[in-house]
C-alpha cells in the first residue's frame, strides 16, 4: 500500500501542566493510505516535532510503499539520515517515533493483526504495572505491587534526605515487604546524595534510583553504579535511538533501560535498542510501558515483566486523548485481540 497522507496534531492537554509539556507534550501522528487504512501514532516533541512531521517527514513520505516491516524500517533509516543535521535526538526523533508508531498501527492494520501479533503474539498474558504516583495508598488499594516515587532535590541538605527517608518508610509499611518500591531523582541529585539515600535507605530494599544525574554524566553514572549496589541505577527516557544506548551500554552506566516508544524512536528503534541491550544482558523497562505503545512490546515478551502506569495519566486524563486504551486493574495490564494498537484518538481533542 501507497502513503497518501501524513498529518501530525498537537492535541488538547488537558492535564499538561508543567512548563515544557505546555507546548511540549505529545503529539498525534496520522497516516492515511491508498487502500483505505489509516494508522494512528503518538510522539513526543509538541509544537516543534509537528512541524517537523508536517514539513519535512510529509514530503519524503507522501507516495512510499509500505509492505513489509523491513519497509518501516526502511523508510526509518530514510528520515533518520534525513533529519541528521537538525536531529539525531529531541525533537526530531520524537517526531519520528510518532510517524514510526503510525506506520506499526497502519501495516498491522492490513495484515488484520494487532501489533503485538506482528511481533510473534501474545507471550504475556498481562503485565504487571508499577504506579507512578506520590500516593502509596491509592495505589496499593487500585492492587498494585509495586510503586514508585518521586523525590527532587535542587541542593543536599539533611531536612530533604530525612524527607525522602520518611516517604519510604510510609510507602514501605503501606505495601509491606514483598513490593518493588523504587525511587525517580528526575535529573536532580548528585553523586554523594545518591550514596547518602542508599545508605540511609538500606533497610527499606528499594529497587531502584532512577534518572539520577544528567544523561550526558555517562562516566558520573558508571562510577556511582556500582556503589549503590545493591540498588540498581536506571534510566533512559531521555536518550534516543541504539547510537545513544550503545554509548550507555559501552560505557555500562545503568544497570536497566528505560527507553520510552513515543520519544526514543518509536517500535522500529525500540525493537533495535532490546537488541543491544541483549547484547549486553540489560534489561529494558519502557518508561510510560503501561501506555498502549510500549504494552504490545511487553506483551509480546520483549523487555521486563513491568510496565509503569503514571497514575494521573490513568486517573485524571479526562476526558481521554486515546479511546479503547486498556487501564491497569489489580496492578495488571492486558492488551485484548485487537487491530494494530487497537486505540483511536478522541477527534474532539484534535
Ligand atoms: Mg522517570
Amino acid at each position: 500500500m501507497k502513503i497518501i497522507d501524513v498529518k501530525a496534531v498537537y492535541p488538547n492537554h488537558y492535564h499538561a501542566t508543567n512548563s515544557w509539556r505546555t507546548h511540549f507534550w505529545q503529539i498525534v501522528v496520522r497516516i492515511e493510505t491508498d487502500c483505505g487504512i489509516v494508522g494512528w501514532g503518538y510522539g513526543g516533541g509538541g509544537v516543534a516535532a509537528v512541524e517537523i512531521v508536517n514539513r519535512h517527514f510529509r514530503e519524503i513520505a507522501l507516495g512510499k510503499r509500505v509492505d513489509s516491516v523491513q519497509d518501516i524500517s526502511a523508510l526509518w533509516d530514510f528520515l533518520y539520515q534525513a533529519s541528521t543535521p537538525y536531529g539525531r535526538g529531541g525533537v526530531a526523533i520524537m517526531a519520528l517515533s510518532g510517524l514510526d508508531l503510525a506506520l506499526w498501527d497502519m501495516f498491522a492494520k492490513a495484515e488484520s493483526m494487532s501489533v503485538c501479533e506482528l511481533l510473534g503474539g501474545i507471550a504475556r498474558d498481562r503485565v504487571r504495572g508499577y504506579a507512578t504516583s506520590q500516593d502509596p495508598l491509592l495505589c496499593r488499594d487500585d492492587g498494585f505491587t509495586a510503586f514508585k516515587s518521586t523525590h527532587l532535590i535542587r541542593e543536599k541538605d539533611d531536612a530533604n534526605l530525612a524527607q525522602l527517608i520518611a516517604n519510604v518508610r510510609f510507602a514501605r509499611d503501606v505495601f509491606g515487604d514483598n513490593a518493588l518500591l523504587m525511587v525517580d531523582a528526575y535529573m536532580s541529585w548528585h553523586m554523594q546524595y545518591a550514596l547518602d539515600a542508599a545508605k540511609e535507605l538500606l533497610d527499606f530494599s528499594i529497587y531502584w534510583f532512577e534518572d539520577v544525574l544528567l544523561p550526558d554524566d555517562l562516566r558520573g553514572l558508571a562510577r556511582l553504579k556500582p556503589q549503590l549496589f545493591p540498588v540498581k541505577l536506571v534510566g533512559g527516557e531521555h536518550d534516543f535511538t541504539r547510537h545513544a544506548y550503545g554509548h550507555i551500554a559501552r560505557a555500562d552506566s545503568l544497570d536497566i533501560w528505560q527507553p520510552d516508544i513515543t520519544w526514543c524512536g518509536g517500535l522500529t528503534e525500540l525493537l533495535r535498542i532490546s537488541e543491544l541491550a541483549d547484547k549486553y544482558e540489560i534489561p529494558i523497562c519502557p518508561h510510560r510501558g503501561g501506555e498502549v505503545w510500549a504494552l504490545h512490546f511487553l506483551s509480546a515478551g520483549y523487555g521486563m515483566d513491568l510496565a509503569e502506569c503514571h497514575m494521573g495519566y490513568f486517573k485524571e486524563e479526562t476526558p481521554c486523548l486515546w479511546q479503547h486504551q486498556p487501564k491497569p486493574e489489580g496492578g495488571y495490564l492486558q492488551i485484548e485481540d485487537v487491530l494494530g494498537f487497537g486505540v483511536s484518538p478522541n477527534e474532539a481533542l484534535l
